[in-house]
């Protein structure tokens, strides 16, 4: 096992527990983040931020904000099917943003090749441990499983994303400020991108490079956003410390918990939960905004 930068919490698999012995040397600010109404400046880039819209873009109680970077968080289907990839793509297309960087999320499963039997087995016969078989061994939620199979049958899903840049473990800058963005999350049903918690998410972690700007994760931390209805924390301890004690970027977006959407800062860090979807799937949450300074050097 190769040596890890951060030490595993000891409590890390009960994050609400972890969470309540974190705080008490935490600060944790809720902030109240308006849309800018002027364009934004010459020298600053403008991110507007979504997660979590289950193919629901076309019911979108808002409008969405211009800016020069459009990202989304996560989540952006249902199951990951090729025609709800297709339709996001097509929506992507219709956002006049300049550049736009997509993530996956847990809901993402024919994106990830636990599901579709990886590239180099692909047309190969699926074995239990892959494609129909998984699909068997997971929660439904609520979705018929011939679906759910249908999606994961499908060639190479992530191609469909043609008018994103779509980051999977993967850095990207843009004039100068550089971007991380990565699916991973602790265990949740079983879906797309779960891996347990501890070691196996901070080994996920530990690819973020130091010089982050903006990273881009689908779970939140622990302690930020990600405070479930049933008064459970549901973030990463993991991802926490990681971001804290060795990223350290300006900000840390994500979504997967609908009920966390808001943005907050422990003094140093601002977090934002900008899954666009409620609780109850309805896409009522506008996205989240804020301009970040060009460095010297760069422009648009
Ligand atoms: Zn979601």
């Amino acid at each position: 096992m190769s040596a890890l930068s951060l030490p595993i919490h000891p409590i890390t698999h009960n994050p609400t527990q972890a969470w309540e012995e974190l705080r008490r040397s935490q600060k944790i600010i809720k902030l109240n983040v308006k849309t800018p109404q002027t364009p934004p400046d010459e020298h600053m880039l403008r991110f507007v931020c979504m997660s979590d819209t289950h193919c629901l873009t076309s019911h979108l109680q808002f409008e969405i904000p211009y800016g020069d970077v459009f990202v989304h968080a996560g989540d952006f289907t249902r199951c990951g099917s090729a025609s709800e990839v297709e339709e996001f793509n097509g929506w992507l297309a219709s956002l006049p943003h300049k550049h736009k960087i997509v993530i996956a999320g847990n809901h993402e499963l024919s994106f990830d090749p636990k599901f579709t039997g990886g590239m180099s087995i692909k047309h190969h016969h699926k074995t239990a441990h892959t494609g129909d078989g998984l699909i068997n061994e997971i929660p439904d939620l609520g979705m018929e499983r011939d679906e759910l199979k249908a999606a994961v049958a499908q060639d190479n899903t992530v191609d469909l994303i043609t008018n994103a840049v779509y980051l999977q473990d993967q850095a990207h800058s843009i004039c100068g400020i550089k971007l991380y963005g990565t699916p991973w999350q602790p265990e949740f049903c079983n879906w797309a991108f779960n891996v347990p918690r501890g070691r196996q998410c901070m080994e996920k972690w530990e690819a973020i490079p130091e010089d982050t700007d903006i990273l881009i994760t689908h779970t939140p931390p622990v302690g930020h956003g990600d405070l479930c209805c049933t008064g459970v924390r549901a973030g990463c301890v993991e991802l926490l410390s990681t971001v804290q004690s060795r990223v350290k970027p300006k900000y840390h977006l994500f979504g997967h918990i609908h009920e966390g959407y808001g943005v907050t800062t422990d003094g140093k860090i601002i977090f934002i939960n900008a899954s666009t979807c409620n609780i109850n799937y309805v896409p009522i949450n506008p996205p989240i905004v804020f301009d970040v300074p060009i460095p010297p050097g760069f422009s648009k």
